[in-house]
């Protein structure tokens, strides 16, 4: 079939092929244990889902700006004003069909054909496929494995005349690394300093544990939206347990917003008012249900590491904030992508393999379910991979024997 070659070249989600394989079984009456997740399981806001049953019950939804209502852009603008410190007006802000679609639209408004986006690995599986959809090249920067954290140095090494922007997601998918503030600082100054596009992607910047809070990229620059190269993405998706409300936004200088607001005009026209009216209810509501969301993850963190403590040579980096982890399971001797395959057929325990993320040998394991997932999804992983476990155990209320 004649496709075209930029076409042909983008790869499928595979976390979205997993998640539709793991709900296919699960219909099937396949007892699969879900750790490769990306949402949430609590229920959006209620305030979110009245903001939107409002709009749905007057009936009048139609076609809106397509950067946003103006009230929801209000309402972003008002929550990075209150998160980042950073004085942010409705006309800075363009509201898009998820974060996703924030970037993309981001990336295809700065990138040039050629121009690179440097991005520290492991990370989220996207952005690679993003960038070079928009004409870029991606460059990869590993990380050191035992931490996940990229190293300053690594990264503006990368730099080239080339270099566009520099691509951080801290808290991150897929380890759950929270970038030190010394190394956000390094960073913002440098793109700052070089006229670089510094993109933050930070979704999950409320879901972090032990006490802490994410390093504010706004913090280490004095200029304004205006001036600055920091430019912030968020979205409801994640951290109000909304990923199927779609509604996220980016808040950058107001010309890189016009032409992103040209692009998605010229491509989905504009979003939603149902949903946009939901994501406003979310962001002017309470808010108490997002720090309930962090501790019951945090919880879920804790059990996910002590579970992971009983495989032996598994290592992993605790996770700092997000859902995910990211153990290494180079001691098993499988690449990622052949024990993902066997864990999912053989124990019924859905993983993500780590080479989507540019971390080979790894697992992403998510502990977005409840404790009990974590703690039994994980004791069927140790049953499959670790000779000196019981070879027997119960899945499904069934005996199961390992017999390999
Ligand atoms: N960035 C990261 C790091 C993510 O993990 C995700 C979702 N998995 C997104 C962006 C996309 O978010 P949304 O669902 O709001 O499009």
């Amino acid at each position: 079939m004649n496709l075209s070659t930029l076409a042909q070249s983008i790869a499928e989600s595979p976390t979205l092929k997993l998640n539709a394989l793991a709900k296919s079984m699960q219909a099937q009456g396949i007892p699969v244990i879900h750790l490769g997740g990306g949402e949430p399981k609590n229920k959006a806001p209620r305030s979110a889902v009245e903001s939107a049953a409002a709009l749905l019950n007057a009936g009048d939804v139609k076609y809106t700006p397509s950067a946003g209502t103006a009230s929801l852009r209000k309402a972003a603008a008002r929550y990075t004003e209150e998160n980042y410190g950073r004085k942010t007006a409705g006309e800075n802000i363009i509201i898009s069909a998820g974060a996703k679609q924030a970037l993309y639209n981001l990336l295809f408004a700065l990138v040039n054909p050629g121009d690179e986006v440097i991005v520290p690995a492991p990370y989220w599986v996207s952005y690679p496929e993003m960038i070079r959809m928009t004409g870029g090249v991606p460059v990869i920067v590993p990380s050191p494995r035992e931490t996940h954290v990229p190293r300053a140095e690594d990264l503006l090494g990368a730099v080239t005349g080339r270099t566009k922007a520099i691509l951080l997601n801290s808290p991150n998918n897929p380890s759950g690394a929270l970038y030190p503030a010394a190394l956000v600082e390094e960073i913002v100054r440098f793109c700052e300093r070089k006229d670089i596009w510094l993109l933050a992607d930070d979704i999950y910047h409320k879901l972090v544990f032990d006490g802490k809070t994410a390093p504010n990229p706004c913090a280490y620059t004095d200029r304004g939206v205006e001036d600055s190269r920091v430019i912030l993405v968020n979205a409801v998706s994640k951290i109000y347990g909304m990923t199927g409300f779609r509604i996220g936004w980016a808040a950058a200088p107001r010309a890189v917003v016009a032409v992103m607001n040209n692009i998605q005009a010229a491509t989905t026209s504009c979003n939603s008012g149902v949903l946009m009216a939901a994501a406003e209810g979310a962001l002017n509501g309470p808010q108490d249900g997002v720090g309930e969301l962090a501790a019951l993850l945090e919880r879920n963190r804790n059990a996910m590491m002590d579970a992971l403590a009983r495989i032996p040579n598994v290592r992993v980096a605790k996770p700092r904030g997000t859902f995910y982890c990211l153990p290494d399971f180079s001691a098993y001797g499988k690449d990622s992508a052949t024990l993902c395959s066997l864990l999912l057929e053989k124990a019924f325990v859905a993983t993500v393999p780590g080479r989507e993320f540019g971390a080979e040998n790894h697992l992403r394991l998510s502990y977005c379910g409840s404790e009990q997932d974590v703690v039994e999804g994980v004791a069927r992983i140790r049953w499959a991979l670790d000779p000196a476990a019981p070879k027997e155990i119960l899945i499904g209320g069934k005996p199961v024997l390992r017999e390999w």
